[in-house]
């Protein structure tokens, strides 16, 4: 239910989005020249869809969403479009892309089994082109989508823009005669935008931001001749004959392109069910890099023109068709608040909780702002609407705040003085370190992330004993440190209402599988600062038993192969707290103790392997448990004693020189494969 004052506050913030997304606008399409990233705008755009769509009182004629952007500049004369040049609903899931065939069904009675028709979308400037019996006579920008700009004279240096149209045999009426008009996108090609950008920057001159802007701005000058050093391309999309509708689909449309001299249909496609438009998608997100020009999305159509007619328009939208753009790296969403969490070994780092945002296909509704002085540095506030980045398996980043949607009491963040969880106040070990730190050893968040980070997939790997699990356990007073995890039973877990007879049975059970691990994995799960799983796996194969790593000393250590004085110091502060100690006698007394390194034996016995590069089939980690099952060791860095050099995917030229120059004999990851499974 919506009360007054949520209409008042989603009104204050819809004048707010429209009045930056109109200069957006302005810089994009006026002035050829973006002042953010396009995911930047979609999401303010999305967001102010929102709001259009909860209050529809709050539509109104200038908002972006209703009108096609743009104006005819004063240097070329204006066109009146006989038909009007409306823009694309743009959505941002499949999920988005299923919503619209269900309303499209909905709408169209007995239409179940429609037929779509599918294009790439072509990231340019929309242009029409007006032939009178079979001879161009005019090329008119969309402007505002009802008037464009007259920019014939440059349009005719367009090598891909036919001055006269084939004659198309097979028709009784030929195509070309009368009035035609073929509408489409003026790219220009990555390569060639690479090129220009590389003379302009060494004539010192300022560079362009992308090359559909470029393309837009270069059909915007008045010198013709300049137009046509630019090479741009004409990709064409549609025909609007003047016997209305006399082509009865899409794809008849497209078929007849390239017939009549057009490039820009080679890679549409028919698409009969909603399986169809997926796998479509899915294709294209793999090849979407393929092209010779950029592409953002993907239009998808009703393939039946009489159809796509009947369906109507919405504001500046048709309904029979719609625009999927590809995830972005960037969105755009806002910071609900900043929470200070405490790591592991103490650090407290500010975390900023956001309103959920699907960023690169996943949701993100969390991200770390690092420390104090970073997020002093982007100036990021509880309120703020900001940009934030994630790609692939990066963790979420916030970017920097969207300044104009302030909300006008915001305050900078203030990092407290204490601890969060035990009240004891932070310190800064050195002066001149980015984090503060809680110092209390026995800080109940610290000992909650050392159990959970005990229990991770890189260290003991045991299953069901995550964040959750892991906080209730410890607020039930059942566990108090790693080591108590192991003296669990079951009647403990059927107490909380976490538990049930299956899964406490299961998570004894993962415990309880993981009595031994292996050195370098417990070596890693003791959390020792500075002390990273590649640095544990170089312990292990140093001193193969953990009672040999926890007597040494700070000379040996540090001289180890990837061990420096600062690791060596931490490792010997670790093993030498009575704290520690205690915890691992308790580990002992419990028969946890990890397998000594030199006791697994095998066909690699004894044989020191190292990756370069990253492998096709499994990760760096897993490589390496399979090796050392098979008795191989695993080395961080090539050494003279290493034996294989494992060769995988975009590997530097210096180790590989280095092998040469040691005579390490090279494996591919076939080769490896071969050896460890
Ligand atoms: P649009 O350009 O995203 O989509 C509509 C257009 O797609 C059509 O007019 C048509 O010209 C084109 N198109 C390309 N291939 C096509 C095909 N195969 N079939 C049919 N049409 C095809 O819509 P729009 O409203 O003009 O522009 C919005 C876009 O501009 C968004 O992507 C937005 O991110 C970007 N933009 C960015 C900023 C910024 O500041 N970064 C500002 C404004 C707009």
């Amino acid at each position: 239910m919506s009360n007054k004052t949520d209409i008042v506050q989603a009104e204050k913030r819809a004048i707010e989005l429209k009045r930056l997304l109109g200069k957006y606008d302005q810089q994009y399409y006026i002035k050829d020249s973006p002042s953010v990233d396009d995911a930047v705008y979609d999401g303010l755009k999305s967001e102010l869809k929102k709001i259009e769509n909860q209050y529809p009182e709050l539509i109104t004629t200038d908002s972006p969403t209703q009108r096609v952007v743009g104006e005819v500049s004063s240097g070329f004369k204006s066109v009146r479009h006989q038909t009007r040049m409306i823009s694309l609903n743009d959505v941002f899931s499949v999920q988005d892309i299923d919503d619209w065939i269900k309303r499209i069904t909905k709408l169209v009675p007995g239409s179940s089994d429609l037929e779509y028709f599918a294009d790439v979308k072509k990231d340019g400037l929309a242009c029409s082109l007006i032939y009178q019996d079979g001879v161009l006579v005019q090329a008119v920008t969309r402007g505002d989508g009802t008037s464009g700009e007259d920019v014939t004279s440059n349009v005719r240096t367009i090598r891909s823009v036919p001055l006269r149209l084939n004659v198309v045999q097979d028709r009784d009426q030929g195509l070309a005669e009368g009035r035609l008009e073929i509408r489409g996108e003026i790219v220009m090609r990555i390569a060639d935008f690479k090129e220009l950008n590389e003379q302009r920057a060494k004539q010192g001159l300022s560079l362009y931001a992308n090359p559909r802007n470029t393309a837009a701005g270069t059909i915007r000058q008045l010198d013709s001749s300049l137009v046509a050093k630019r090479k741009l391309l004409f990709l064409a999309y549609d025909i609007l004959d003047n016997a209305d509708q006399s082509i009865a689909t899409h794809a008849g449309v497209y078929s007849l392109l390239p017939e009549l001299g057009f490039q820009g249909a080679e890679y549409a496609q028919k698409l009969k069910s909603v399986e169809d438009i997926h796998s479509y998608i899915n294709k294209w997100l793999k090849k979407r890099t393929e092209l010779d020009y950029n592409i953002d999305g993907l239009v998808i159509k009703v393939n039946d023109r009489k159809l796509y007619q009947e369906l109507g328009i919405v504001g500046k939208t048709p309904r029979g068709a719609i625009a999927y753009k590809f995830p972005a790296e960037q969105a755009t969403t806002t910071v609900k608040d900043i929470f200070v969490s405490i790591g592991r070994t103490g650090s407290a780092t500010p975390v900023a909780i956001l309103e959920p945002v699907v960023v690169d296909g996943s949701t993100v509704q969390m991200a770390t702002l690092h420390n104090e002085g970073e997020v002093a540095r982007k100036d990021i506030r509880v309120g703020d609407t900001v940009v934030i980045r994630k790609a692939g398996d990066i963790i979420p980043e916030v970017i920097k705040p969207v300044i104009e949607l302030r909300p006008k009491t915001s305050k900078p963040f203030k990092m407290p003085s204490d601890c969060p969880d035990c009240g004891t106040k932070l310190v800064k070990i050195k002066q001149e370190d980015a984090a503060w730190r809680c110092p209390n050893d026995k800080c109940p968040a610290r000992t909650q992330r050392h159990i959970e980070h005990f229990a991770s997939k890189a260290a003991l790997d045991i299953e069901g004993l995550g964040e959750k699990n892991v906080e209730v356990l410890l607020n039930n007073g059942l566990i108090a440190d790693q080591a108590d995890i192991y003296s669990l039973d079951k009647a403990d877990l059927l107490k909380l209402d976490r538990f049930a007879e299956t899964s406490a049975t299961k998570l004894i059970k993962a415990i309880n599988d993981k009595k031994q691990p292996t050195l370098p994995k417990f070596i890693f799960g003791l959390g020792i600062r500075h002390v990273g799983i590649q640095t544990a796996i170089d312990l292990a194969n140093y001193f193969s038993s953990l009672e040999k790593l926890a007597k040494a000393e700070l000379d040996e250590l540090s001289a180890i192969d990837g061990v420096g004085v600062v690791v060596a110091e931490s490792i010997v502060a670790w093993f030498s707290s009575p704290g520690n100690q205690k915890l691992l006698a308790k580990f002992k007394s419990q028969s946890v103790w990890p397998k000594d390194q030199s006791q697994s034996s095998g066909p690699l016995s004894g044989k020191r392997f190292v990756i370069t590069g990253s492998l096709e089939h499994m990760s760096r980690t897993l490589a390496a448990d399979k090796i050392r099952a098979k008795g191989g060791i695993f080395q961080s860095s090539l050494g003279k004693d290493t034996d294989y050099l494992v060769v995988g995917q975009k590997v530097g030229a210096t180790k590989l020189a280095k092998a040469k120059e040691y005579g390490t004999q090279q494996l591919s990851e076939k080769q490896l494969l071969e050896l460890i499974s």
